[in-house]
């Protein structure tokens, strides 16, 4: 399997830590409102990512996190508390706006877009003892000082802070002001931030600087380690976590262990809405829920977010979207065959390309070019069908595609004997020339969710 390495800018091949196992952190979402399809981009690239580890035969011991506090407005440390502004705005405490986000979002990416849950999910509110800790260590090690409103960490004490974003630091350092923040350096970031004193915050705990809470990087740093170790083999997320958020994980790591944290970073790309910056001025944040109420199918943006690299930037439109629907029909039809076998060729040989799609994979998760190998095989079978000793083999090559892309062909139904009597009783109409009787039966059918395809070699159903 090789990967995109940000920090090295080349493609690499995976060697893990501990052979046969990867270790495998993802950063997750910070749970204070509705999560929209910009979020769940990044989810469905990563959860192909340990499909795709799994088929390589490697067990994969993955975190992924959920910020539940100290992740303010601004990424770096300015502006508003997240969980406190929504809690506001929803008249309820920063703890109940984490319980109901949390639910929504486990809902939607592990039951609606089918994604496989990460085998731990910690809350950052869950390891608050264990980050004071953190930072206790990192300031024995003298890479921490305290100002007005937190405990920051010293950038300037490493040499090659900034590594991951190639950040130009000293640029950064002399071209600044930093005096109105009390900061030493403009890439200083907080490791623990105070409770301000004339407020009570719903999530605050003390520490030996004082009464406060963790600053957001620290979270992602401190859980990886108590749960992975110093050292893991691959670390994901967005590139938006790449100068700030990634940079400072590494430093903060790093400091206290002396050793590399994560040996591969990758990063998904963006999705805009209609070319633009989804925003909520813009009205264009659209949620799973808009998906479904417009009559898509959740697999159908799947299946639009898979057919672009995790790397390139995606445009979501609900032309697009339309076309994935369209072209994940296809997919059920193709699905539908293991029922309808007919008296055509044998083509066994067609699911041997399973072999080409597991390459497209490792090779960087190229989905697309995955994509367009399974696009010829579903026309292939779509237009001239199934040999009967081919069934077991679309079984197999489904089941394939269930566990690689996480598409679900599996699973699907025979029509009930009605239905096929109904399909027979409209071939004799339609022998009889009695086509109203034919149109009948194929609108009867359709009512029932079951499509009728005329073709040379006798009608074929299906389902969308
Ligand atoms: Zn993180």
């Amino acid at each position: 399997m090789k990967l995109y390495n940000t920090l090295t800018r080349q493609v690499e091949e995976v060697k893990p830590l501990k052979e046969g196992e990867i270790s495998l952190y993802t950063c997750g979402l910070t749970v204070y409102s509705q999560p929209h399809i910009g979020n769940w981009v990044a989810y469905i690239y990563w959860d192909i990512l340990q499909r795709a580890l799994q088929l390589e035969g490697y067990k994969v011991k993955r975190v992924q996190n959920i910020t539940d506090v100290g992740h303010l407005t601004s990424d770096e440390d300015a502006g508003e508390d997240k969980m406190l502004k929504s809690a506001l705005t929803e008249g309820t405490t920063a703890w109940e706006v984490a319980d109901k986000y949390i639910d929504i979002a486990n809902h939607e990416a592990y039951e609606l877009l089918g994604i496989q849950k990460p085998e731990f999910l910690p809350r950052a509110t869950e390891y608050i003892e264990q980050q004071i800790e953190f930072v206790k260590q990192l300031e024995e090690k003298g890479f921490t000082y305290t100002i007005a409103d937190g405990v920051y960490f010293d950038t300037s004490k490493l040499d090659d802070y900034g590594k991951l974003a190639k950040l130009d630091v000293k640029g950064l350092r002399f071209g600044t002001r930093v005096a109105d923040t009390g900061k030493k350096n403009p890439t200083d970031f907080a490791v623990w931030k105070f409770s301000s004193p004339d407020e009570k915050r719903d999530m605050e705990w003390d520490s030996p600087w004082g009464k406060g809470f963790p600053g957001w990087h620290l979270e992602c740093s401190c859980m990886a380690r108590e749960i992975l170790g110093d050292q893991i083999d691959i670390h994901t997320g967005g590139i938006d976590h790449i100068p700030v958020h990634h940079t400072n994980e590494i430093a903060q790591t790093e400091a206290l262990t002396g050793k590399k944290f994560a040996n591969i970073w990758i990063h998904a790309n963006h999705i805009k809405v209609n070319g633009t910056k989804m925003s909520k001025s813009l009205g264009n944040i659209y949620t799973l829920k808009d998906i479904t109420d417009k009559g898509f199918d959740i697999q159908a943006f799947k299946f639009m977010i898979l057919s672009k690299h995790y790397s390139t930037e995606g445009n979501f439109t609900w032309e697009n979207l339309e076309a994935a629907q369209n072209k994940l029909n296809d997919y059920y039809k193709f699905a539908d065959q293991i029922w309808q076998p007919q008296d055509v060729e044998l083509k066994a040989d067609r699911y041997a390309h399973k072999a080409n799609i597991k390459q497209c994979l490792e090779n960087n998760l190229n989905t697309p070019e995955a994509i367009a190998l399974l696009n010829a095989i579903v026309e292939d079978v779509n237009t001239n069908g199934i040999h009967k000793d081919e069934v077991e083999k679309l079984k197999e090559f489904l089941q394939y595609i269930d566990d690689a892309l996480g598409i679900k062909l599996t699973g699907r139904d025979d029509i009930t004997d009605e239905q096929k009597e109904l399909i027979q009783k409209r071939e004799k109409a339609k022998q009889n020339k009695d086509f109203a009787i034919a149109d009948s039966i194929r609108h009867q059918l359709k009512q029932q969710g079951v499509e009728l395809e005329d073709r040379a070699n006798g009608t074929r159903w299906y389902r969308a």
